[in-house]
């Protein structure tokens, strides 16, 4: 038997209305609502309205997006929207290029080559990382290796340098993918990287992909390191960011690509607050109504 308002099939005991049939009880009360026959004492029609007002919430609550994965090229800004919209949504923020540069700095640090595929996965199963929101850090989470506080080593140019030959081994990637997945399944989530939405949450309820001009990147980076007393020239900085794009895009496993299903919006001509809008607004409509809350 299907429900006169929502039409979804009832499961158990329908909530009988005026003779009619409905899944839930919300169906039946936005029934008596639709139909305008809505009536009695004002404690009972404001109770009705309470109601009405908590099943607007709980509609809004179900179709907002759960997981959300961000992807997008060097410098386009994912870190810093991923940051700020999970601060809004109040979700876990786990921002995997860290993972990808702590790695790649203990590489470095134990002399190892960014190259060696039996070495790097070897180590990156055992070092012990762990990334803590901590607000009072510019990236909004300190990363914790082998005990060691690296979140500003991870940064290094050393490190820029070699992140891409390090993340392109596929046994580091399955090592990092698996914990990747390990933190998103603790539940609400903005995850950002390279393969989020192809690779590591596939299933995730909103997957965006940015995009910026490798010069406008460049300039952002550029003004970015200036500011945390960084000496860099502009042309180096455009030289090392194509050339991450480069191998982060043409290796084999699981390169940066958008995935079929994601939202592409570019961010040339949008300031941070606007990109962090658009994604909210589209985080709020990711999900359809559940099978127990009528639709509109
Ligand atoms: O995002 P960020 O610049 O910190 O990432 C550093 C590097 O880590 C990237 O250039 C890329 O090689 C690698 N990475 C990756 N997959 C991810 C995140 C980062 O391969 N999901």
């Amino acid at each position: 038997m299907k429900c006169a308002l929502c039409r979804e099939e009832i499961q158990g005991e329908p909530f009988k209305y005026k003779g009619k049939d409905y899944c839930c009880q919300a169906c039946a009360f936005e029934a008596s609502v639709r139909i305008g026959s809505m009536c009695g004492s004002s404690a009972t029609v404001e109770a009705g309205m309470r109601y009405q007002r908590g099943l607007t919430e709980a509609r809004e609550e179900i179709r907002m997006a759960q997981t959300i994965a961000i992807d997008g090229p060097v410098a386009v800004g994912k870190s810093s929207v991923g940051k700020s919209l999970a601060a809004r949504l109040g979700y876990n923020f786990v921002d995997t290029g860290a993972m990808y540069r702590a790695l790649t700095w203990k590489a470095l640090q134990l002399g190892i080559d960014p190259n060696d595929e039996r070495k790097v996965p070897e180590l990156a199963g055992r070092m012990q990382l762990e990334i803590a929101p901590d607000s009072a850090s510019t990236s909004g989470y300190r990363v914790l290796l082998d005990g060691r506080d690296v979140t500003s080593d991870i940064r290094a140019p050393a490190v820029e340098a070699a992140v891409s030959f390090v993340s392109r081994i596929p046994e580091v990637r399955r090592k990092l993918v698996a914990r990747q997945r390990e933190m998103a399944g603790r539940g609400k989530v903005v995850m950002v990287g390279r393969d989020i939405g192809t690779i590591v949450l596939p299933g995730a309820d909103l997957k965006v992909f940015l995009t910026a001009s490798p010069e406008q990147r460049a300039v952002r980076r550029y003004k970015e390191l200036e500011q945390s007393g960084k000496v860099v020239d502009c042309e180096s900085v455009l030289r090392e960011l194509k050339a991450r794009d480069t191998i982060d895009s043409t290796r084999e496993d699981s390169p940066l690509k958008p995935a079929p299903d994601a939202r592409t919006i570019d961010t040339s001509d949008l300031s941070l607050e606007q990109v962090v809008d658009r994604v909210y607004e589209l985080a709020r409509n990711a999900k359809c109504s559940s099978k127990r809350l009528p639709t509109e």
